[in-house]
């Protein structure tokens, strides 16, 4: 350390920046973060927590008619939509102060600008000169995938724009079918918003289960978005009314924004990794191995730059791991299996390991299957359309439950319980065994009996 700065240098103050920075400062090290735009990264700014108040602000549509069959009159409502942004930024402002506290109170030095590796050891900042430091950890994270190369392209914004849209749209085409595209779809159509998704697959979601796919997709269409499969776009023209999205099928829809969510990319860009000889794999990702070590033994990258699970607490964890087997005297190593994950669709969806394909085709097939769909008691009483889906996947033999998928009011809240299980290694016979709490929707996972077959399999059978 005498002969650097810093003893870790950090460039992004991200999730996994920024949980790095601080063990490692409250470790005794001399730690210095640079970030370009304001501290707390894509989940806290531009993400997860933005995409979550949007989310809470678009189901009162759907309370409120569920409210009538209560018996409650709901008077006039309407959106302000302005008034919610507002609102949303001040709490984005007060998060990201926060991240600018932790850093400060652990100790952590923050420089506001641009960073880039001048070599492996020396760090230039925009506004601030260089600074050299004995290691340095990579958490710039992603940013959003665009299609160049499409006519119109420029016409569409993307998830980082959507959260500043001057005003609310009457009309919206949604391009991707992944977690982004999904979300958006559930909160514009919520908001009134006439919505309109297009994604190139036979289905949306891929990764996820196949049943949790095609229920969700038949839940949407439910509640109003119009799911246009097995097209993409060819071209964006503006219109005097707003702009025409010209499909590959020969259809073209009219809306007034049109969001492209087509996946992420590292974020790389700028950042000097080849003056320091940090190794990037086929996708532009910093390659880095358990331990997020990249080629270069006093660089670390964690985070969605080196796109392992790019998930806010996958990050976090790869940058605590960092920092505990860097500055703590604790080697770590993040095990990145059966980590649980939430889309914020609407209705949500919980999933934790494997989906069922995966589990036939790592298992040979010798796999079993609990499913049920049913109506939700609140939506039941109503006499509403909406159903949830519970499924599990149970290795034969062993009766593991390799895969627990949710789709359902809460349902993301209920798949961290069990991921909880699935993390242990959890057998259907205890799993079984767990009492029941009733009256609740959750209540269903410890009750499956019997087992379900697939109609493909039934047919053979
Ligand atoms: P995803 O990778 O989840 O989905 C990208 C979608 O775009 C897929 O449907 C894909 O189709 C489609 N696509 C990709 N390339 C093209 C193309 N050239 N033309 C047409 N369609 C294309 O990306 P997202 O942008 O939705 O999200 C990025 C990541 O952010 C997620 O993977 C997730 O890790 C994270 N995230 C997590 C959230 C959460 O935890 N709730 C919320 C939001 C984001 P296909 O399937 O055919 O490849």
């Amino acid at each position: 350390m005498a002969d650097h700065d810093f003893d870790l240098f950090v460039i992004g103050a991200g999730s996994g920046g920024v949980r790095a920075a601080r063990v490692a400062a409250l470790s005794g090290a001399k730690v210095g973060v640079a970030e370009e735009h304001r501290a707390g990264g894509t989940c806290v700014i531009r993400g997860c927590v933005p995409k979550k108040l949007m989310v809470y602000a678009s189901e009162f549509a759907h309370h409120f008619e569920v409210a009538e069959g209560y018996g409650w009159t709901v008077g006039e409502s309407a959106f302000d939509w302005a008034k919610f942004i507002a609102e949303k930024d001040k709490e984005i402002a007060r998060l990201s102060g926060i991240y600018v506290r932790n850093l400060q109170n652990a100790g952590a030095e923050l420089f506001h600008g641009k960073a880039r590796l001048k070599d492996r050891h020396t760090v230039e900042i925009d506004g601030h000169g260089t600074v050299t430091a004995a290691k340095i950890l990579i958490a710039t994270g992603g940013r959003p995938w665009m299609p160049h190369e499409l006519p119109g392209v420029e016409h569409a914004i993307s998830s980082n724009e959507v959260f500043h849209l001057p005003e609310l749209p009457k009309r919206m085409v949604i391009a991707g079918g992944g977690y982004i595209a999904v979300e958006f779809a559930g909160i514009f159509n919520g908001l009134g918003v006439e919505t309109t998704l297009v994604h190139r697959g036979p289905n949306i979601l891929r990764g996820f289960d196949d049943d949790v796919r095609s229920h969700v997709t038949e839940e949407i269409e439910k509640r109003g978005v119009t799911v246009l499969l097995g097209c993409q776009h060819a071209a964006i023209e503006k219109t005097a009314t707003g702009f025409l999205s010209r499909l590959t099928n020969g259809h073209a829809v009219e809306s007034d924004v049109v969001l492209f969510a087509l996946g992420r990319e590292p974020y790389v860009e700028g950042l000097g990794l080849e003056a320091a000889g940090v190794e990037l794999d086929a996708r532009g990702a910093v390659k880095v191995d358990e331990y997020s070590r990249t080629s270069v033994d006093n660089i670390w990258a964690v985070g969605d730059v080196t796109d392992r699970i790019n998930l806010t607490p996958v990050a976090i964890r790869e940058g605590h791991a960092f920092a505990d087997t860097e500055f703590g005297s604790r080697p770590t190593s993040f095990d990145h299996e059966m980590v649980a994950s939430a889309v914020f669709s609407q209705p949500p969806i919980g999933s934790v390991g494997l989906s069922e394909a995966e589990a036939r085709h790592k298992h040979g097939g010798r796999v079993d299957i609990y499913l049920s769909r049913f109506r939700p008691m609140k939506y039941a009483f109503t006499g509403g359309e909406e159903r949830c889906l519970i499924k599990l996947v149970v290795e034969q033999g062993s009766e593991k439950i390799l895969g627990c998928h949710v789709v359902g009011p809460d349902a993301p809240e209920i798949i961290q319980m069990a991921a909880i299980a699935l993390k242990m290694g959890v057998t259907k016979p205890q799993w079984d065994s767990t009492c029941a709490v009733h009256p609740t929707l959750a209540e269903e996972l410890v009750t499956m009996r019997e087992k379900h077959v697939p109609p493909a399999l039934g047919q053979a059978a």
